[in-house]
């Protein structure tokens, strides 16, 4: 029987990213207000929300000073915009901040409201470019499957999911996928890492060689892979796509849209895996997903391209009402603040170690294949058969069901296709909190074995 609150929710909404036959007969879990790492429902539950909202919340449900950036900003000027020349102060002061602290040479900033957005925009760049370049049939695109990259035609055919190309008729021509770089499941057997990672990135080569050098644009990937499972790839695998991409002159894109702003240890997740890409998408974390924004960098070249082709067509065709909305800017501003006045990012490096301990020792649980991760964020995949690696049969929905044992001990996890689930709390977890997640995903485990 679904509460009152709950039953109104199930006549008036279509939820993203459920299942709307089953949801019917569930419900939502409807959360009223959060402080920390805590969100409490409307009968005044509390739980650990292991999964930073979206994987965004990095500094929690509370902070005062981002509510007071927002207000502020708010009360000042609620609304102004970027387009034909207009601008206000916290997006150039935000775009100044970005500039010093991306990790890859970055000319300008260009601001979006979401990440499907961002990478939305990075493909339309690409494509611009090119044009601007000569070269009209360098276009086409290459990402990882299970790689996720938002949800708007263009990105949705960039992701590597099959809840996201079937039937929607999707991915749309030019864009390509190549083998996820996950060694537990991909690796032949006996497989180094190192071997893996030479064997994808010689494949990688093999296809942009198949498909005509000229025609290949750009590379899309996540550092860590988020949404298709937490997968992180070895350590050496980045470098060696690279070279490939170096080869062809094909454009790295890095999706940091999760990894962003500290999620691995360091300011970006390209610094902990080894990646050079040329730019670098953004979203969530730049303001603790307290407002929306997102945004690319723009290299030189890109630049100088942009200004080529613009001048050539009268203008630059391309931005939306809220790209840079100053109240989404003036709480990243706040946010940035916080991470480096507080020492957030050095503080996830410090708590680490513990959360991946923790994290690696469920590996030990008979339902667990595999525990990985990096920093604060982490994925474990459920197994039938530890030996063989056998998955449970979907239906049986055993991941959707450990997720929900999570919930009733107190926990929030988000369960992702293949029987995996994927753990990354606001990064001001502190240890005893980090402890707690543990426990109770424990708990759920045992329940769910
Ligand atoms: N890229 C990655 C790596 C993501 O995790 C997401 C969302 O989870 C997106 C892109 C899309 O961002 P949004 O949902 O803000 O459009």
């Amino acid at each position: 029987m679904l509460s009152n609150i709950a039953a109104r929710d199930v006549e008036t909404l279509v939820h993203p990213y459920t299942n709307l036959a089953t949801f019917r007969e569930t419900g939502p879990l409807v959360l009223e207000r959060g402080h920390g790492v805590w969100v409490y429902d409307t009968d005044g539950r509390p739980y650990l929300e292991g999964m930073a909202g979206l994987w965004c919340t990095a500094l929690g449900y509370s902070n005062e000073e981002l509510v007071e950036a927002a207000t502020e900003q708010m009360s000042r000027l609620p609304f102004t915009h970027l387009f034909s020349g207009r601008s206000h102060d916290p997006a150039i002061e935000l775009a100044e901040t970005l500039k010093e602290l991306m990790p890859v040479p970055t000319s300008k900033i260009f601001f979006t409201s979401s990440g499907s957005e961002a990478n939305d925009t990075q493909v339309k760049l690409i494509w611009y470019m090119n044009n601007a370049l000569g070269r009209p049939r360098k276009k086409k695109i290459l990402s990882h499957r299970k790689g996720y990259h938002g949800v708007t035609v263009a990105t949705a055919s960039l992701t590597g999911l099959a809840a996201n190309h079937a039937d929607w008729d999707l991915p749309i021509p030019g864009f390509h996928h190549v083998a996820c770089p996950h060694h537990y499941r991909g690796a032949e057997a006996g497989e180094t890492e190192e071997a893996f990672s030479q064997r994808l990135a010689d494949a990688l080569e093999a296809q942009i060689l198949a498909e005509d050098p000229d025609t290949v644009a750009a590379f899309f990937a996540e550092p860590v892979m988020g949404a298709g499972g937490a997968i992180l790839p070895p350590a050496d695998y980045f470098a060696k796509v690279q070279a490939v991409l170096d080869r062809y002159d094909i454009r790295f894109v890095a999706d940091e849209i999760i990894c962003g702003f500290g999620r691995t240890g360091n300011w970006f997740g390209s610094q902990s895996l080894g990646m050079r890409p040329a730019t670098i998408s953004f979203a969530k974390a730049v303001t603790s997903g307290y407002l929306p924004l997102g945004g690319i960098s723009i290299d030189e070249p890109l630049y100088r391209a942009m200004l080529d082709e613009s001048a050539k067509l009268g203008g630059f065709g391309h931005g939306t009402t809220y790209s840079g909305h100053p109240v989404a800017c003036a709480v990243a501003n706040k946010t940035i603040e916080i991470y480096k006045r507080d020492r957030i990012i050095a503080r996830v490096a410090e708590k680490a170690p513990h959360f991946q301990a923790r994290l690696t020792a469920l590996g030990d649980h008979p339902l667990i294949g595999e525990a990985r991760g990096i920093g604060l964020i982490g994925g474990i995949e459920i197994v039938a058969d530890k030996a063989s690696k056998r998955q449970y049969d979907p239906k049986a929905a055993v991941a959707a069901r450990c997720v929900a044992f999570a919930q009733a001990e107190g926990l929030i996890v988000r369960f992702l296709t293949g029987d995996r689930i994927a753990v990354c709390p606001p990064l001001i977890i502190e240890p005893d909190e980090i402890d707690t997640l543990f426990e109770r995903l424990t708990r759920a485990l045992d329940r769910t074995a």
